[in-house]
């Protein structure tokens, strides 16, 4: 198997002065043999932790791009200047996103492309609701999601993020996971053939350092999207040190 990736999503957390705190903490406590690891704090912060991983093996990436190059999108950051500024991999379709600015597949695939094009990794969310869940209507969802939201030739990463999961200490259970995963993998060859086969597969959702050793290690679990964990150094190194 390849080696895991640990992402932690920041959100809009962190001064300059958390900023430079916790990035120092990450560089200097970072395991020799650690998995890849990518730190996605806010779009202000990009720049002053950029050099701060100059010499280390973290990874920067960014927690959303526009599907443009450029133009009267007031607000928007474009893939092209995500990656002028160093960084290699963005979060796409977050549900937080897909909440509150009411992002559809449709503009999730659209940045995908855009994201791919500047030469960035795509990360794209996708999860279910309680109710979705609750209902046994899950799979429909994800399906429908993975159709909609990743481009053909799709060679990004997938992030399995159920949303009533995430941010409320509540992870999945390893069963609903490892069936989740098994769904997924199945879903990424029907729809892309042989190359769905290569698709990472993450998980998130409440993952911490206490669960971190169980979820990892889970069958097609390549790695984790950690969002509330990734803003404490011990906690984020922990899931690091779980991840192989
Ligand atoms: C997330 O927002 O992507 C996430 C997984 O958050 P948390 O780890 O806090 O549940």
């Amino acid at each position: 198997m390849s080696r895991q990736i640990i992402v932690g999503n920041w959100k809009m957390n962190g001064t300059r002065q958390d900023t430079q705190v916790l990035v120092e903490a990450l560089v200097n406590g970072l395991p020799a043999s650690a998995p890849d690891v990518v730190i996605c704090p806010p779009f202000t912060q990009l720049a002053l932790v950029q050099p701060a991983l100059a010499s280390s093996p973290i990874c920067l990436g960014a927690q959303d791009c526009h599907k443009d190059v450029s133009g009267a999108h007031t607000g928007d950051i474009s893939a092209p200047m995500l990656s002028e500024l160093g960084v290699s991999y963005v979060i796409l379709g977050h549900s937080e996103r897909r909440q509150e600015h009411g992002e559809l597949d449709e503009t999730v695939r659209e940045k995908a492309v855009a994201a791919t094009k500047a030469g960035l990794t795509p990360i794209i969310c996708i999860g279910e609701t309680e109710d979705q869940r609750e209902s046994g209507e899950h799979e429909d969802v994800l399906g429908w999601q993975i159709k909609g939201s990743l481009p053909d030739g799709f060679a990004g990463i997938v992030a399995y993020e159920p949303i009533w999961a995430i941010g409320t200490g509540l992870a999945a259970t390893t069963d609903q996971i490892a069936q989740t995963m098994a769904f997924l993998r199945a879903e990424l060859v029907r729809q892309f053939g042989e190359a769905g086969k290569a698709i990472k597969i993450l998980y998130g959702g409440s993952v911490n350092a206490g669960n971190a050793v169980s979820v990892l290690s889970i069958p097609e679990v390549a790695g984790a999207l950690v969002g509330g964990a990734s803003l404490k150094a011990d906690a984020f190194l922990s899931i690091v040190s779980a991840a192989s």
